[in-house]
């Protein structure tokens, strides 16, 4: 049975870290961070996610401005929004939650947030930056992806590493992060024929598809290390991963839970990227 990797326990010491980070900012600078969350339309998903974060941040010291939509806003709406909150002097990072009501284009959006206030990293200069190897800013969920392998230390360079999904959120960001760290990387998706043949050379594998445990023992070579990136709600309400756990388990040497694994890192990085957004914007 393969070692659990514990995600709160990794988000816990970064969080204690970011904790410390503004509690010197606002003795030092009379500053407290603050993130705008913008949540529009009914996702019951991001319902969850954004109340994580406000919890999150308001227990580290970060001040959050919830900008509510249930009825969700227009793509011209959301936009308005996003250059209000860009010039606010006193909003260091801007959130805004996906998936966005249909018909909103969500890269015409993410495009729109100011690179220094992005927070979530997936604008195009911050994953250009990304891309070429000096980044300012890492998407939320692979830099939490990367927290948890640099904790339990496990080795990268030179290892042979598969990503499973190539979205902008999770799986291209997350492939350029293991490639800055010298693993030889092998990117699959919805059109990789055979696919267990390809994840079964993986010694590190993470898993971002978004089907429930689609990814099984039969996937996984003996002895390697599973990252499970997925949050699926199965029709009891339960949540789950992209991998069968129980089965993956069996054959990895260490693999992430779900919940528990990759998405408290997520949260914690969130916090982080905000108080650094923050330290950049003061000339700190
Ligand atoms: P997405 O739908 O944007 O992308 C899914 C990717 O999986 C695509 O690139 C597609 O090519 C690939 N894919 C789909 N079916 C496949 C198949 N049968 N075989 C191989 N590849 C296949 O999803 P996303 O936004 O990257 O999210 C993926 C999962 O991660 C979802 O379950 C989502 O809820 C979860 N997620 C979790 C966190 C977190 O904090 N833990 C953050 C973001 C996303």
């Amino acid at each position: 049975m393969g070692a659990l990797l514990d995600g709160k326990a990794v988000a816990a010491s970064i969080q204690q870290a970011v904790a410390a980070d503004v509690e010197a900012l606002r003795r030092g600078r009379g500053v407290t961070p603050t993130l705008a969350v913008v949540l529009s339309g009914e996702d019951p998903g991001s319902k969850v996610y954004v109340r994580r974060k406000r919890q999150a941040a308001r227990g580290l010291g970060i001040q959050t401005r919830d900008h509510v939509f249930p009825n969700g806003l227009s793509e011209r709406e959301t936009l308005t929004l996003v250059h209000e909150l860009n010039e606010d002097k006193e909003v260091h990072g801007i959130l805004v939650q996906l998936p966005l009501p249909k018909g909103v284009n969500e890269s015409r959006v993410l495009d729109a947030i100011d690179p220094v206030k992005d927070v979530g990293g997936f604008h195009p200069e911050n994953l250009g930056r990304l891309m070429l190897g000096n980044a300012t800013v890492v998407p939320c969920t692979p830099a939490g992806v990367l927290a948890i392998l640099d904790h339990y230390k496990i080795e990268l360079a030179g290892r042979i590493a598969v990503v499973v999904g190539r979205s902008r959120i999770v799986g291209k960001p997350v492939a350029q992060l293991l490639l800055g760290r010298h693993a030889t990387v092998i990117m699959a998706h919805s059109r990789t024929p055979n696919l267990a043949s390809i994840t079964r050379l993986a010694d590190v594998l993470v898993v971002a598809i978004g089907h429930p445990r689609l990814i099984g023992a039969r996937h996984v070579k003996s002895g390697a290390v599973v990252i499970d990136v997925g949050i699926n709600r199965l029709p009891d309400g339960t949540l789950t991963g992209d991998v069968d756990f129980l089965d993956a388990a069996g054959v990895s040497a260490a693999i992430t839970p779900v919940p528990g694994g990759v998405g408290p890192t997520t949260v914690a990085m969130l916090m982080r990227n905000t108080v650094r957004a923050c330290r950049q914007q003061i000339g700190d």
